[in-house]
C-alpha cells in the first residue's frame, strides 16, 4: 500500500462498495456525500466524514470521485466548496464516474493550473463488482500517476488497465464498454422473450445457455433478475441513458452509424417516458414486452 491518504466523494450504489473495499485494504479514508445519511455505513466501518469536497481534499493526497453525471463531477471538483479549493500541489484526483471525455480533459487542465494531477478511471462490473472489489477499471492519464495509485485500483478492481496517457482515454474506452453492455442486454431480452413465448422453462433455459458460447456478464447477472421480475437497480435506466447520450455524441462527432446502439437508446427513452428511470438497466426487456404483448416470467 502507498503512503497516500485517500478521500472518497460520492457514496452511491458504486461508491459505497468501492470505499468499503479501500477501508478493508487498510487505507485511511476521508469521505463526503451530498446526502450525509448515505455516508453512515462507510463512517461506521471506519471512515472519517468531511464537511465538503474541499475539506476532503485538505485532509488527503488522493481524492477518488464517483458521482452521477458530467455536471456533478464539475460541481464536486471545481464548484463552490469543490476539491480544487482544498487541494495542494502534487495532489491527485481519480474520477471513477462515467462522464464526457471532453469535460474530463477540461477538468484536468483546470486542476493542472493548481499543480493537481488527474486520472479518469471509469469502472465496469456493476454494484456486484463494486461490493466484491472485482471491478474492471479503465484508466486514462499519465502512467506515473497510474503507478502511484495502483494499490488503490487493486483494492477496488480485479482488472485494471492503463488505456492511454491522454486525459479522457479511460472515458472513451468506457463508452466502448457501454456499447457492448446495452447490445448484450438487448440480446438477453430478445432471447428470453422467445423462451417465454415458446413456453420454455426459463430457469432451465438460462442453465442451458449461460455456460456456453452465449454466456456473458449481463446474462449471468441480469438474466436471473429478469425471470424473477426483480427490477431493483445495479445500474439505473437514468444513468444508462446518460451513458448512451455520451456514446451517441461520440458517434455523431465521428460520423459513425449507431445502428444497434441508436435503436436501443430509443427503447430506453420510452422506459424513461413511462417513469421507469429508477429501475435497473435490465428492465430494457420491458420495452420489448410492450411491443410483443408478452411478459417474461409473469
Ligand atoms: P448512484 O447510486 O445514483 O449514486 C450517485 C452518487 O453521486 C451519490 O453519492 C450522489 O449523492 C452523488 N451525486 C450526484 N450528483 C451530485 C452532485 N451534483 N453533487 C454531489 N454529489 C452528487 O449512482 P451509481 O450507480 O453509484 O453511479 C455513480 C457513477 O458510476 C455514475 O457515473 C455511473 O454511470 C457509474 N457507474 C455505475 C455502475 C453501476 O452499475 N451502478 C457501473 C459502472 C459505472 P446523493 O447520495 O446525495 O444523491
Amino acid at each position: 500500500m502507498g503512503s497516500d491518504r485517500v478521500g472518497f466523494i460520492g457514496l452511491g450504489i458504486m461508491g459505497r462498495g468501492m470505499s468499503r473495499n479501500l477501508l478493508d485494504a487498510g487505507f485511511d479514508l476521508t469521505v463526503w456525500n451530498r446526502t450525509p445519511e448515505r455516508a453512515d455505513e462507510v463512517v461506521d466501518a471506519g471512515a472519517t466524514l468531511a464537511g465538503s469536497p474541499a475539506e476532503v481534499a485538505e485532509a488527503v493526497d488522493v481524492v477518488v470521485t464517483c458521482v452521477s453525471d458530467t455536471p456533478d463531477v464539475e460541481q464536486v471538483l471545481t464548484g463552490d466548496g469543490g476539491v480544487i479549493h482544498g487541494a495542494s500541489a502534487g495532489d491527485l484526483v481519480v474520477d471513477c464516474s462515467t462522464i464526457s471525455p471532453a469535460t474530463t480533459r477540461a477538468l484536468a487542465t483546470a486542476l493542472a493550473e493548481r499543480d493537481v494531477e488527474m486520472l479518469d478511471a471509469p469502472v465496469s462490473g456493476g454494484s456486484e463488482g463494486a461490493a466484491k472489489g472485482t471491478l474492471s477499471i479503465m484508466v486514462g492519464g499519465p502512467a506515473a500517476q497510474f503507478e502511484r495509485v495502483r494499490a488503490i485500483f487493486d483494492a477496488m478492481g480485479s482488472s485494471v488497465t492503463h488505456v492511454g496517457e491522454e486525459h479522457g482515454a479511460g472515458q472513451a474506452v468506457k463508452l466502448v464498454n457501454q456499447i457492448l453492455v446495452v447490445n448484450n442486454m438487448l440480446g438477453v431480452g430478445e432471447a428470453l422473450l422467445l423462451a417465454e413465448a415458446e413456453g420454455l422453462d426459463l430457469q432451465r433455459t438460462l442453465d442451458a445457455v449461460t455456460g456456453g458460447a452465449a454466456g456473458s456478464w449481463m446474462l449471468s447477472n441480469r438474466g436471473p433478475q429478469v425471470i424473477a421480475r426483480d427490477w431493483s437497480p445495479g445500474f439505473t435506466i437514468d444513468l444508462q441513458c446518460k451513458d448512451l447520450r455520451l456514446v451517441l455524441e461520440a458517434f455523431e462527432r465521428l460520423k459513425l452509424p449507431a445502428v444497434g446502439t441508436g435503436l436501443i437508446s430509443q427503447l430506453y427513452a420510452t422506459l424513461q417516458r413511462r417513469g421507469l428511470g429508477d429501475e435497473g438497466n435490465h428492465a430494457l426487456v420491458k420495452a420489448l414486452e410492450h411491443l410483443a404483448g408478452v411478459e417474461i416470467g409473469a
